[in-house]
């Protein structure tokens, strides 16, 4: 079977495990944590960055350290995953959907200009499976109507806008190191502020709200969010290989492009002034009717693929009302094909040949 994804760990992963087991700092203190967080944040060019230990309560934390709470509406596409959504719900905020791009498959700034309300607090930007919102128009929407911007860029490092490496837009900014995620940890996540004030709240909340001058005194209702050493060591040895993994999944995902032209499918392209990190290689097939006799095929010759994200207004714990008819059509017809960085040149013919086939 050739998966989805698998991670790549082909650098100094195990010798940094193994440094960790030596020296016994295998909890939430020791010297990797803050040479990631410095390595990570030199590479998306942020100021402060700090580990947790996943993708979703880093989003969490984030809307928490804003002081997103009950009462405020927080604008965020339907097309996403999950946790985007979930994070705002729990923080007692409603998540108010807006509609995608059929080119991009990233949110309609038009569409966040007709949600704002009173009660709008923030707008949530998602770049799905590795390509850029359009980070003008968002943040002139923000700036405009006084909206906090936060980034989910989960999917997205090695993503940039206009040149600049997405994260860097908004007040906060969340990554996943999910084990299929461009770079990973097995499970990890960073948070990024702009403010310093907010990052010193993201990380006090993020460590059981301890004060830093008095041992034991919570001051404050927090959580534990914290990575561990051996997680961060993970980290600090694929970010050394970043540029390398960024590189080799832009290869295949021009492969993909060439090897699928001409076929009733869209691939998702990168776009002018983005550099796209092809989180993941993905495909809209032009009759919805062909998008799970497709995937059965593809099955059926060893090639796992997924389904494009259910829309979130479609999900029975986030029902909402409204018409959202290009992420509706996008779900129905996108497809993500095999993404991870060691996949051969080989491998990817192989998937385009079985495409072909069942095109055919
Ligand atoms: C993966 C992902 C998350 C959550 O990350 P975890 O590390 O799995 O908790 C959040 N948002 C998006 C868009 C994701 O793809």
């Amino acid at each position: 079977m050739i998966p989805v994804y698998q991670p790549s760990l082909g650098g100094k992963e195990k010798e940094y495990v193994n440094q960790c087991l030596d020296t016994t700092w295998i909890s939430s203190k020791g010297e990797f944590i803050s040479r990631f967080e410095n390595a990570f944040g030199e590479f998306i060019g942020a100021k402060h960055a700090t580990t947790v230990n996943n993708g979703t309560v880093a989003i969490h934390l984030a809307l928490e350290a804003l002081g997103i709470r009950t009462g405020d509406e927080v604008i965020v596409p339907t097309l996403t995953y999950v946790a985007s959504v979930n994070t705002i719900m729990q923080t007692g905020a409603m998540p108010v959907f807006v509609d995608s791009l059929e080119d991009t498959w990233q949110v309609d700034p038009a569409d966040i200009r007709r949600k704002i309300t009173p009660r709008t607090r923030a707008v949530m930007a998602v770049h799905l499976y590795g390509l850029p919102c359009d980070m003008d128009e968002i943040t002139a929407i923000c700036r405009e109507h006084d909206l906090l911007l936060i980034e989910d860029c989960a999917e997205a490092f090695g993503t940039l806008y206009k040149g600049q490496h997405v994260g860097t837009f908004g007040d906060v900014a969340t990554f996943s190191f999910f084990g299929n995620k461009t770079i990973t940890t097995g499970e990890g996540g960073m948070v990024i502020a702009k403010d310093e004030a907010v990052f010193r709240r993201a990380c006090h909340l993020k460590n059981q709200g301890v004060s830093s001058t008095r041992e034991y005194w919570h001051d404050v209702l927090a959580f534990n969010y914290r990575m561990t050493n051996i997680c961060a060591a993970i980290g600090l040895a694929q970010i050394e290989r970043a540029d390398t993994i960024i590189a080799k999944k832009r290869q295949i995902a021009q492969w993909y492009k060439d090897g699928l032209a001409g076929l009733p499918l869209k691939t998702h392209d990168e776009q002018p002034s983005t550099t796209h990190s092809f989180w993941m290689c993905s495909i809209a097939v032009d009759d919805p009717a062909a998008r799970q006799p497709l995937r059965d095929h593809l099955k059926a010759a060893g090639i796992e693929t997924r389904p494009v994200f259910y829309p979130s207004h479609t999900l029975p714990h986030c029902a909402a009302e409204g018409s959202f008819p290009t992420a509706d059509s996008l779900a129905s017809r996108g497809i993500n094909l095999p993404s991870f960085p060691d996949l051969t040149e080989g491998q990817v013919s192989e998937i385009c040949g079985e495409i072909k086939r069942f095109f055919a």
